[in-house]
């Protein structure tokens, strides 16, 4: 019987995306709730699209190579915390490293810079149909820079023999636990002077958190038995291998709240960025925009978004 649990373990598939598709919708849409009233006027009517399209950039990934660093930084390539080795703008790292070198091992804690300014000039030109893009985009990678695991070279326990980690810490946990116990009410979105310092410093957090992440969980699956650590599950009539919600609930809780923790501060990372690009464009009156609906163009790149997606889905089952 084990034996043959075992064989089943090793055959069926292993679902991991980068917060799972369920904690980027989720984390984008209450991030709109801590916008000021001027800001509202625009997010509030348009909070099904900034949730829908916070996966954007995780479709993107299977459509375009360049994608993939984008999501990620394997810091630990740089030397050890607080890795005072990597320069942490674009020109002098490039310039240290190689900007081949820093596509590589991932391009995050940059690319959400750039992803800012791009919002910002969206914001200048009034342009509704890319502010909305640009601050559901910006909104995926601010939150998978709060992922330890993003910011570790060992991103799915590959090194360390537990293989599906990263799924685990950033989907299942979230998936079981926040809607029904987790609390997204967060205060207000702020101004932020430096926000290449900032998400710097939410990168080093995350980098530091890698170390305990993978941890407790190697420490707790040496005293938890493989049949109670996994469970399958019927979904969308399919049968797949997922941690069982025991396992999931003594990870959790080994982790003290850390799951929600980071996904409460990406919220609040997120509506200060978006905050923070307003301000800085001059607090456009977001009543009066041009660019109300998207162009042929756009609406072709999100169906080719969704089929590039579909198509993966289909050839990993
Ligand atoms: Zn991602």
């Amino acid at each position: 019987m084990k034996k043959l649990f075992l064989l089943l373990l090793a055959a069926l598939p292993f679902q991991a995306h980068s917060w799972g598709f369920f904690g980027h919708k989720k984390i984008n849409y209450h991030a709109v709730f801590l916008l000021p009233p001027e800001m509202l006027i625009l997010y509030k009517p348009n909070i099904s699209f900034i949730e829908e399209h916070a996966v954007d950039p995780d479709k993107r990934r299977y459509m375009i190579p360049a994608e993939g660093p984008r999501h990620y930084i394997d810091i630990d390539r740089y030397g050890q915390y607080p890795y005072p080795d990597l320069p942490r703008s674009w020109n002098a790292a490039a310039e240290k490293f190689t900007a081949d070198t820093l596509h590589a091992h991932g391009i995050v804690p940059w690319w959400i810079q750039t992803m800012l300014q791009r919002l910002t000039t969206a914001f200048k030109q009034k342009n509704q149909a890319a502010i909305l893009k640009y601050s559901a985009e910006l909104g995926h990678y601010i939150a998978d820079a709060h992922v330890p695991l993003h910011a570790s070279s060992n991103h799915n326990g590959q090194k360390t023999g537990q293989k599906g980690i990263h799924g685990f810490w950033e989907s299942r946990i979230p998936e079981l636990l926040a809607d029904k116990e987790w609390d997204f009410i967060i205060g207000k979105a702020q101004y932020l002077p430096n926000p290449g310092q900032f998400i710097w410093q939410r990168i080093l957090e995350s980098a530091a958190a890698a170390d305990t992440v993978l941890k407790l969980e190697k420490h707790l699956s040496q005293q938890i038995h493989a049949d109670q650590r996994y469970a399958f599950e019927d979904r969308n009539g399919q049968i797949i291998r997922q941690y069982s919600s025991y396992y999931t609930r003594l990870y959790d809780q080994k982790l003290n709240g850390m799951v929600e923790r980071r996904m409460r501060q990406s919220i609040f990372a997120i509506a200060s960025f978006w905050y923070t690009a307003w301000i800085n464009a001059g607090q456009p009156d977001l009543k009066n925009l041009s660019n109300r609906e998207f162009s042929p163009e756009e609406l072709k790149e999100f169906e080719a978004l969704n089929t590039a997606w579909r198509g993966r889905e289909s050839d990993e089952h």
